[in-house]
């Protein structure tokens, strides 16, 4: 029997061989020619990636966490206002990490599974001096997706700092950082980046830049500190030597192959296959008669989905189940729902026969279950 099991969580995901290949090859010294040039075409392609030709690419050694970290490290000095959107458990783990460098700040709650309304957003922006505004693109935790064109518009209008963890979204939604105007664009590779975990990627704007710049107060993390990795990303670009910690070599050999797989898919061909992937899923799970977590399509992620557990169903009953027919899922994130629901990732390289196993697996744990449905009802919705 064929024990590979087919991994559709949402991060880390299935990875491409010919990146897997990459990450496998000697690993050589950071300062070798090869490898800086590995490393600069990595940071020129992320600007083509995140779609901000102006922005200042860094690649940094470490997971998501660090990517909202460093946003928070280098942008607040003690007292500064910070207006956090969230729409589920990384919004929350933002505020936390905001309120460890010394931001006072509010949290704007969407209710279970919805968006917080721009006007709302903009009432609170009128009222307080903010400095900045982070929102999550895509959060893990509900599938909820954010539109981050209100929030540009909101940051250029009021004078604050945009931040969007793109975590879950970064080469699965669309992005075009430069012309909605975000200031830092954040992922980790481990997502629809498609890289082993491991790398913290991040675009910041000329603006956000220039915010770090004015500080007055040094910044509150040595590692995160932009004055120790700025030079290190510029002397990278420029093709030359130079070093502060020691990059990650085997995942940036990784990276360079993935950015270039990614681009040669074409951005555009890429966000519309996750948006025909997304569509796929959310009709198929529809059709088994499960309702999701996202209140309604128009803020349902392309890149995962949330289906609940029919009623007197658990977790425990069925997610073993669907292992057993092949396909690993996650359980639910969010404390308040945890229990209700399950969470299938489908960023990166996706295809219908990865939708059709994953559907064909739903199905065969909920028949284990005991739950009635038509067969193959969910599978012929997703095709
Ligand atoms: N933000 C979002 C939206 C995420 O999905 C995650 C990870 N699932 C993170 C931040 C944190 O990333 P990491 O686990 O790589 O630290």
């Amino acid at each position: 029997m064929k024990s590979r099991k087919l991994l559709m969580i949402p991060g880390p995901i299935e990875f491409e061989p010919s990146v897997l290949r990459a990450m496998g090859s000697a690993t050589t010294s950071h300062v070798a020619p090869n490898f800086i040039e590995t490393f600069g075409h990595s940071l020129d392609m992320m600007k083509s990636v995140w779609q901000c030709p102006a922005g200042q690419p860094f690649i940094l050694a470490g997971s998501g966490t660090l990517g909202m970290d460093t946003a928070a490290a280098n942008l607040i000095e003690r007292g500064d206002r910070a207006l956090v959107i969230s729409t589920g458990y990384f919004g929350d783990r933002f505020a936390d990490i905001l309120t460890r460098y010394g931001a006072e700040v509010k949290i704007l709650k969407a209710e279970t599974g919805g968006v917080v309304h721009p006007d709302r957003i903009e009432e609170e922006l009128r009222r307080g001096h903010y400095k900045l505004l982070t929102f999550t693109h895509v959060d893990t935790s509900t599938a909820v997706l954010v539109d981050p064109v209100p929030m540009g518009l909101l940051g250029k209008k009021y004078g604050v700092l945009t931040v969007l963890d793109g975590v879950c979204s970064v080469a699965g939604e669309e992005i075009r950082q430069e012309e909605w105007g975000i200031d830092i664009v954040f992922t980790a590779s481990q997502k629809a980046i498609g890289v082993p975990p491991g790398l913290a990627l991040l675009v910041a704007s000329p603006e956000a830049i220039a915010a770090w710049k004015n500080r007055t107060t040094p910044v509150g993390s040595y590692y995160s500190d932009w004055s120790n990795w700025l030079p290190i990303m510029n002397a990278y670009s420029n093709r030359k030597p130079s070093y502060f910690g020691t990059p990650a070599v085997n995942l940036v050999a990784a990276l360079e192959v993935s950015l270039q797989l990614i681009l040669k898919e074409g951005l555009e061909a890429r966000f519309a296959r996750h948006h025909k992937t997304g569509k796929a899923f959310r009709a198929g799970i529809r059709a088994l008669g499960l309702g999701q977590v996202p209140l309604n399509d128009a803020i349902a992620s392309n890149t995962l989905s949330a289906p609940l557990y029919p009623a007197g169903i658990t977790g425990g009953q069925l997610l073993p189940l669907i292992n057993e027919a092949g396909v690993i899922l996650a359980g639910g994130l969010l404390p308040e729902i945890k229990d209700q629901y399950f969470r299938i990732g489908h960023m990166g390289s996706v295809n219908q026969g990865d939708i059709v196993t994953t559907m064909s697996a739903i199905e065969s744990g909920l028949r284990g279950c005991g739950y009635e449905f038509v067969g193959g009802a969910g599978i012929g919705a997703a095709l």
